[in-house]
């Protein structure tokens, strides 16, 4: 029998209102995320991928009830989370954890990080007394490979990838089944950034962790994720294994962003599609397949009729109307390949 995932998301909506006037009369909706869904199992890594404004940090924050869906169901071992009250989202606080971008502004700079990574353990009950609090503290931070002598000094004094240390062993002090990493390495440089990817694996192969990878750089996440899910103005239109989507990617947006990702071969070259003109507004987003106004590939039928997800391959869904085979090389217009 198969296990019932650790997370499961049907039908996420989150409309935000557009006010205006002196009034602040609603005269529209912002459409952050318009009906996604998707399931996590324990022990997975899925990488949540696309634009600056795409909807995929709405996502994650809608699942860790920072702000409150306008339709839709999330589940946390089968439990629905998004209508649980105030009081009673305790229990889901110590399960879902997050990393933000930011290690700055996410540390307290007036706390020591003794107390930074104690707060969770003392608030969620987890462990008292001070030598068990030091002893469980110390063991958090030679988890994410600082050493014990770190747990007396101030955020400041540490680098920003040290930082995100800190905000890892805060995000696992309480125990959590699922962490959302937010940009979490967006911020730091290339190197740094590789050693908190390979961390957060190690983590998560070991701790057998649920991660949600949330990430606007698709090769961040190849060395890290078991699955993607690439997400366009709010909806995501393909959603593959890495191997799927990495070697025989679908829908022509995925195949934008994956040839922008330098390959490790540097005589290896992949199809270059250079995308034309902005993310349109998730206000009033396009009719018909919302990746039109910008798809090489776009046809008639692409500017009246939303293309629904289909499975494309085992486990790879797609939404888009053309009927290639994953990875099958198309035909660009010559003002598509930046000449490539
Ligand atoms: Fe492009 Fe049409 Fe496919 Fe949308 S449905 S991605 S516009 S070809």
């Amino acid at each position: 029998m198969t296990e019932a995932p650790l997370l499961q998301v049907d039908g996420l909506k989150k409309y935000f209102p557009v006010r205006t006037g002196p009034f602040g009369q609603v005269t529209g909706q912002v459409q952050a995320v318009d009906g996604v869904s998707f399931a996590l199992s324990r022990g997975e890594t899925l990488s949540v991928v696309g634009e600056s404004g795409c909807g995929k940090s709405t996502v994650g924050r809608s699942i860790l009830r920072l702000t409150d869906p306008t339709a839709g169901e999330i589940r946390l071992d089968g439990e629905r989370i998004d209508t649980l009250p105030p009081r009673q989202l305790r229990a889901v606080r110590r399960r879902v954890q997050v990393v933000f971008q930011d290690p700055f502004s996410s540390l307290n700079p007036r706390m020591r990080v003794r107390e930074i990574i104690a707060e969770p353990l003392v608030n969620f009950g987890l462990a008292r007394g001070r030598a068990a609090i030091t002893e469980r503290v110390a063991a958090l931070l030679d988890t994410v490979r600082l050493p014990g002598e770190a747990m007396g000094r101030f955020p400041h004094e540490f680098s920003g990838g040290q930082r995100q240390r800190i905000c890892i062993a805060r995000a696992l002090a309480p125990g959590a089944d699922l962490i959302i990493c937010d940009e979490a390495v967006s911020a730091l440089d290339v190197s740094v950034k590789a050693q908190i990817v390979n961390l957060l694996a190690d983590l998560q192969a070991k701790l057998g962790l649920a991660l949600l990878f949330i990430s606007h750089d698709l090769g961040v996440v190849e060395h890290l994720t078991h699955r993607v899910a690439v997400m366009y103005l709010g909806r995501i239109v393909e959603l593959a294994d890495r191997a799927s989507l990495f070697g025989a990617a679908h829908h022509p947006y995925t195949r934008a962003l994956l040839s922008a990702v330098p390959l490790p071969d540097p005589a290896a070259r992949r199809q270059r599609i250079i995308l034309s003109g902005d993310v349109p507004s998730p206000i009033d987003p396009p009719p018909g397949c919302r990746f039109h106004t910008r798809c090489p590939f776009a046809f008639d039928r692409c500017r009246s009729e939303a293309p629904a997800l289909r499975e494309v391959g085992p486990g790879h869904v797609s939404a888009c109307h053309l009927t290639h085979e994953p990875g099958e090389a198309l035909a660009l217009p010559a003002a598509a390949t930046g000449g490539a």
